[in-house]
């Protein structure tokens, strides 16, 4: 008997920042599952950053959404009719069917969730590509050193709360940043950063020279804009710069860093980086993360928004500095 399911598209492209008319929400049929496959109803889906990028036109590293049709993400769902025996009903799946509540899809486009090791929303994020971003920047783009000094920007948020998190286990010396007082409070007296500070109070290299008088070895760069400008000028000889992401262009793009020429006499590495290229390396950090999270040392903090329709909200607000979340965005469609 076929379900239905609500599902949210782009209605149009955002100029600048997104508004709510960018999105509508539709009500689709949901077949029955033919063999092979399964029926999802999906519990919690991701808003990530990048799909800001995404309701542009034009040819990125991922291909842009369609107006008028289902967006797609990351989310974790529960199977609830199955063709396949693999997958028995009951089992929580991993899909990047987000944006929509129930669909239905050949097994072999899940992955299993493994709901006893931690609740099935940490593999949206810590224990999923979110942590892995973090965990790929610090050691294989960055190549950090438990000696060294890294600064984390975006340190609040999902990757960089990973990120910060990771080398502060690792031995670094850790300076985050972020958008609210609340944030900076977080960093410093949950997560142990040794230098927290808000990036809109002050001038981000007066907060580095405070933090690191000796300078920085890495800097973890969530954001571009006006704190890669800084980290620059606070980057010792050698120093590297995993570049994650530009979210302070995202809506609005931004000027490059003044003060580029830098990387030259200081001979530093500047690398960019895809999540995606790594998945390969997934295990090797789950077999870190998981004993970690476990254990509490790594403390997993999610910002849950409820329902499908609060969604496009959800992205929207991502995009502001001072964004409303700490740690990962999660929107629970279901209980
Ligand atoms: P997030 O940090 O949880 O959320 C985004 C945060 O960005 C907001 O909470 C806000 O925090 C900050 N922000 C928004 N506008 C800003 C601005 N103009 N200047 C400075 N900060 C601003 O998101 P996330 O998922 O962890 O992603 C973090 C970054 O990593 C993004 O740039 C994303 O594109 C990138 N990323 C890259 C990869 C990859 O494969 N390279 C994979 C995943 C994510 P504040 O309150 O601190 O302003």
């Amino acid at each position: 008997m076929p379900i239905q399911s609500r599902e949210v598209r782009l209605a149009s492209r955002p100029h600048a920042e997104p508004n709510l008319d960018n999105f509508s929400i539709a009500t689709v049929d949901v077949a029955d599952p033919g063999p092979g496959e399964v029926l999802v109803r999906n519990v919690f889906m991701s808003v990530d950053p990048y799909m800001r990028g995404r309701m542009n036109e034009g040819k990125s590293y991922v291909p842009a959404f369609q107006i008028g049709q289902a967006m797609e993400g990351g989310a974790v769902g529960r199977v609830v009719a199955s063709q396949d025996d693999a997958l028995p009903v009951g089992t929580f799946v991993r899909s990047f069917y987000g944006w929509r509540e129930a669909f239905v899809a050949l097994t072999a486009k899940l992955q299993i969730v493994d709901a006893s090791l931690a609740p099935p929303s940490a593999y949206l994020g810590i224990l999923g590509v979110t942590g892995l971003t973090a965990w790929i920047g610090l050691f294989r783009i960055a190549k950090l050193l438990g000696t060294e000094t890294v600064f984390v920007s975006g340190g609040a948020g999902a990757v960089g709360s990973v990120a910060s998190q990771l080398a502060k286990m690792r031995g670094c010396r850790v300076i985050a940043s972020a958008g609210s007082e609340d944030k900076v409070a977080y960093l410093r007296d949950e997560l142990k950063v040794d230098y927290a500070f808000n990036y809109r109070e002050g001038e981000p290299l007066d907060h580095l020279k405070r933090g690191a008088p000796e300078g920085i070895d890495v800097y973890f760069d969530n954001t571009g804009g006006p704190q890669l400008e800084a980290a620059l000028f606070a980057l010792r000889n050698h120093g590297r710069v995993a570049m994650c992401g530009g979210i302070a262009g995202y809506n609005t793009p931004v000027a490059g860093p003044r003060n580029l020429v830098l990387a030259i006499g200081k001979r530093l590495r500047l690398e960019g980086f895809i999540v995606s290229d790594y998945l390969k390396e997934m295990p090797k950090f789950l077999g870190e993360a998981v004993p970690a999270l476990q254990s509490g040392k790594l403390i997993n903090r999610e910002t849950l928004v409820e329902g499908l329709d609060a969604a496009p909200a959800a992205l929207i607000d991502l995009l502001h500095s001072g964004a409303r979340n700490i740690g990962k965005v999660i929107v629970k469609l279901c209980e």
